[in-house]
């Protein structure tokens, strides 16, 4: 197992944390972003601007203005075309920078606090190490589990998908994405499912093949669903571990990827995540489609026969196609 490199720390450093500027306006304006108006609130202020996203995603300028960002928690937001993310996220749009030099730039210009994010929040339950010792009850899922489910063998030893012989459930293992080193597991049965630890880290990593890197991957939500579709030859399969997914996560997707199909539940939670994700993803230059659910009842890809599956797949589309 790999140890953490100063290189890994700086990186996860800058992925992670959220640094607000101490003049957020003047470093909106270094940004081509000009402030037009501001809204004082009772704690910060909203610096209003025309949206530097909209041109992209709309095929529109944004005239209005109809983008802001808050002073305080450095989170911006376009109400009309829904661009949205931490002010990292912007210094990293605009200028074009990797991660870790967008950190640099805003600690350059005077970092003022750090606001909340989703990951600071999670980072602050405690933790417990596990070493792989705590995978050696498990084994190799059984044949007909693996009939059942559709799965092949190949696949499961592929995303390290484990068998607890005990209470018959699925060993989905939860793993640092940059180390391998394990977090925990979800534990999956009949009506069954937990995660272990409780409060493991799995929006800040991704199930799947976490060393892969290819030109097309797949997002679905449940990790069983991503095994499936390796079964099914299909390359580059992650699961989010749910409709929720994180800015993590869609960083570490688009570090391993040219392109995206957003596979999320055919729900009202996958659709509302999937169309959202587009939305904020598209002009940071993630080219995205959506997995082809038209005619198709199942819930999922799981829930598909073998062919639906791959022609959901071979069908992805464009959202707009959606759009009658
Ligand atoms: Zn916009």
């Amino acid at each position: 197992m790999k140890t953490h490199s100063p290189t890994d720390v700086w990186e996860q450093l800058a992925a992670y944390s959220n640094p607000v500027p101490s003049d957020v306006a003047g470093a909106m304006g270094r940004l081509d972003v000009e402030v037009l108006r501001e809204l004082s609130g009772e704690d910060s202020t909203e610096f209003l601007a025309r949206c530097p996203a909209h041109q992209a995603l709309t095929g529109k300028a944004d005239r209005r203005p109809s983008f802001s960002v808050n002073s305080r928690s450095g989170l911006f937001h376009c109400f009309s075309c829904g661009y949205a993310g931490v002010f990292i996220d912007l210094v990293e749009d605009q200028l074009g920078l990797p991660r870790a030099e967008a950190f640099q730039w805003i600690a350059r210009h005077g970092v003022h606090r750090q606001g909340d994010t989703e990951e600071q929040e999670k980072r602050k339950e405690p933790r417990e190490r596990l070493t792989e010792a705590a995978l050696a009850l498990f084994g190799p899922p059984p044949a007909e589990a693996l009939a059942r489910r559709r799965l092949t063998a190949e696949a499961c030893a592929a995303f390290g998908v484990l068998w607890d012989p005990g209470s018959r459930h699925w060993i989905l293992p939860i793993r640092d994405p940059h180390t391998g080193e394990l977090w925990g597991w979800q534990e999956k049965g009949k009506r069954f499912f937990r995660n272990y630890p409780q409060g493991v880290f799995k929006s800040r990593t991704l199930f799947g093949d976490l060393t892969w890197r290819g030109r097309k991957a797949l997002l679905l939500e449940s990790p069983l669903d991503a095994v499936r579709a390796h079964s099914l030859g299909i390359e580059g399969a992650f699961a989010s571990f749910g409709a929720h997914v994180s800015e993590a996560q869609m960083r570490l997707l688009k570090e391993r990827c040219e392109f995206l199909v957003l596979g999320l539940d055919n729900d009202s939670a996958g659709c509302t995540s999937r169309d959202r994700l587009y939305a904020r993803w598209r002009p940071r230059g993630l080219a995205m489609k959506f997995l082809d659910y038209r005619g198709i009842s199942a819930k999922d890809l799981g829930d598909m026969d073998d062919e639906t599956a791959r022609s959901a797949y071979a069908g992805a589309h464009y959202p707009w196609r959606r759009r009658h």
